[in-house]
């Protein structure tokens, strides 16, 4: 974790101690019959911090999974939910898998398995643990993982918040698969909106136009570089992949690509690009801004120093390096940290869980009255002025307040008033000169307080 954060707290012995290391972490290996031999799976779940509950973080099905991993993984989702204010402990998990060498019908049965043993250790519960899709899984997994935990608890009627990232029709929430990417584009907006932040990193201007290099079209990266694309004017000009990335300076469709990589596996063969082979030499071209949301460790100290982006977005958990970010730094480059930036995810996984503790859809008792509200609205305007609206001023005040612009408006909110509090620190403190730090000591000094103040 970031001893320069701990310095500049100044926190009493201990504390630190207490909040560097993940409070508890359990290890369990199970065997499955896989076409007639048993294989042994191995899993992690780590809590970090329980100074608020349900610790909350993803379940990642990786063949890289580590037990150091998912607690470092733990640490950063207490940060991340301390920065945008989301009341949750961190927490996270990992099965150490190759999903794709698993048919459907397996992948339930190792699933359901792994979530028993959980649960069976208090890992997973509504109001102690709740997982969420990381990398490798996502609504499909969590929805085994609830009907698993439903079997077990029947008369449970808080059961289904045992997890979030469920499919809408199984109690899910509008916008969850959406949350990160759309996070991603709320926290660039923000950025955007900070002239003194822009001078500082070299840009001018709006998102409108700026040249982006997306790294990884998964759930995060497509939705993130399909928004910023779609609804504010960036153009994406490289997509790295897997298998090589795709360079096009007019602009490349998101839409288009990721229907390319789900039919061919990857981006080579995109019929309006250039086909780069060596994709890792691509977050190194010349753009405005570089995302990288795919894997952590992507920028290390063998290419940080080549980066040429003005500002690195960190969509994904760690895809900066501790050496490298200080080369970053030192080049002048502005980098909106993880801890900020991708906390979308979460923060509507927060929504999930209120939803299904309250078990009321978002917009179920103010829809109809704020809907007639605007359409008083409009006709008391044509009354008053005896002209027609504008359409786009009329579509506009005629939003729907349904539970997907209610989850959006929630998250904008939670992303500004985050980046708000981070820019505040950054400005405020002498010791502070960039915003992974000012995002760092924020977090640590709510998790710290809570230590500080209600410890026996
Ligand atoms: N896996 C996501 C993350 O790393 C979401 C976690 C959650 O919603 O609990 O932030």
């Amino acid at each position: 974790m970031c001893d320069h954060a701990f310095e500049l707290l100044d926190l009493p012995g201990g504390i630190q101690e207490q909040i560097k290391r993940c409070n508890s972490v359990y290890h369990v290996r199970f065997p499955v019959k896989i076409r007639g031999e048993y294989q042994v799976f191995e899993g992690w779940r780590a809590c970090h911090s329980e100074h608020k509950l349900p610790t909350k973080g993803g379940i990642r099905y990786s063949p890289h999974a580590n037990q150091e991993e998912v607690e470092a993984l733990a640490a950063l989702m207490s940060l991340k939910c301390a920065v945008v204010n989301v009341p949750f402990g961190g927490a996270k998990g990992a099965l150490r898998i190759d999903p794709r060498e698993y048919s459907v019908d397996e992948l339930e049965r190792i699933t359901r398995r792994f979530a028993l043993e959980l649960i069976d250790k208090n890992y997973i519960s509504p109001s102690l643990n709740v997982p969420a899709p990381d990398m490798g899984t996502s609504s499909r997994e969590m929805a085994w993982i609830a009907d698993t935990y439903k079997t077990l608890f029947p008369s449970d009627v808080n059961a289904l918040a045992c997890v979030t990232g469920k499919p809408l029709e199984m109690s899910g929430v509008d916008g969850r698969t959406e949350a990160t990417g759309r996070g991603v584009q709320f926290g660039l907006q923000e950025f955007f909106r900070h002239q003194d932040l822009l001078e500082e990193s070299g840009l001018y201007g709006g998102l409108t136009g700026k040249r982006i290099v997306l790294q990884g079209l998964g759930n995060v990266g497509f939705h993130a570089g399909k928004f910023l694309q779609e609804e504010d004017g960036a153009k994406i000009i490289a997509i790295i992949e897997r298998d090589g990335a795709i360079v096009n300076e007019n602009g490349l469709s998101v839409e288009q690509v990721a229907q390319h990589l789900h039919k061919s596996g990857g981006v080579r063969g995109f019929h309006d690009g250039t086909f780069v082979t060596d994709g890792k030499s691509i977050l190194e071209a010349d753009c405005d801004i570089l995302i990288p949301a795919a894997m952590e460790g992507q920028v290390t100290s063998d290419n940080a120093h080549r980066i040429h982006a003005k500002l690195i977005a960190e969509a994904a958990n760690g895809p900066v390096t501790y050496e490298a970010d200080a080369i970053l730094r030192a080049n002048g480059k502005t980098i909106i940290p993880d801890l900020y930036l991708n906390a979308g995810g979460v923060t509507v996984s927060y929504f999930e869980w209120t939803k299904n503790l309250s078990r009321m859809r978002y917009g179920r008792m103010a829809r109809r009255l704020m809907e007639s509200r605007a359409e008083q609205a409009i006709n008391a305007l044509r009354t008053i002025s005896g002209l027609e609206l504008p359409p786009e001023i009329e579509a506009s005040l005629q939003t729907p307040v349904n539970e997907i612009n209610l989850v959006r408006s929630g998250l904008e909110d939670t992303m500004r008033l985050g980046f708000e509090e981070i820019h505040a620190l950054f400005k405020a403190h002498d010791g502070i000169s960039d915003l992974r730090t000012a995002a760092y000591v924020l977090a640590l000094r709510k998790i710290a307080h809570y230590y500080l103040h209600y410890s026996i």
